[in-house]
């Protein structure tokens, strides 16, 4: 099947000049998003996971179904101020100003094999944070997986874990 008819391409999103590859339309084809999240669950399985994390909000989409298909659990990367309890946090930059991911200070066992997973990887400073901050929690992180890479804009170089997409612009 080919997945990227069914992701479309909004310009001007959330800004002009901006191309933003939007998921809802893969989300709302049963067929096409069962296939996707059966491909990524082959590839997160061959990485011998013993939890997922997903990052806030479009990662917990592909997280949840892929951990309940794995029989493991997943751990919520999330926006600052949304975990109760103790947390650990990391900023990074974007491309203008800062943002922030926390997650629950006791959620990872220390060398645990995680793979963290998101819906698209643009210029890698959202997931190489999340990595980052598992890898600072204590986690072996050996994987991390998006459903879309924007490979023209080199975001790879800053994840430091094995990384693969199952589709790709250019
Ligand atoms: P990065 O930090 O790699 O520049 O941006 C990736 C993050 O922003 C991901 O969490 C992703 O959900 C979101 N993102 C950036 N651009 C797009 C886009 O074109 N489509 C979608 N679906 N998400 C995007």
């Amino acid at each position: 099947m080919d997945l990227k008819a069914h992701i479309r391409g909004i310009p001007d999103f959330p800004k002009p000049g901006i191309l933003f590859y939007d998921i809802s339309t893969l989300l709302r084809h049963g067929p096409a998003w069962n296939e996707a999240v059966r491909r990524m669950a082959d590839i997160v399985a061959a990485k011998k996971p013993d939890v997922l994390a997903g990052i806030e909000s479009r990662g917990f989409l592909l997280a949840a179904p892929i951990a309940h298909a794995l029989g493991i659990g997943f751990i919520m990367l999330r926006k600052p101020r949304k975990l109760p309890g103790a947390v650990l946090g990391l900023s990074y930059a974007l491309e203008y100003g800062e943002d922030r991911i926390e997650m629950q200070a006791d959620a990872v066992e220390k060398g645990s094999r995680v793979v963290i997973l998101d819906d698209l990887l643009a210029t890698g400073g959202t997931l190489g944070a999340g990595i980052n901050l598992l890898q600072q929690a204590g986690a072996d992180v050996v994987g991390a997986v998006t459903l879309i890479e924007l490979t023209f804009l080199g975001g790879r170089s800053r994840i430091h874990a094995p990384f693969e997409s199952l589709l790709s612009y250019d």
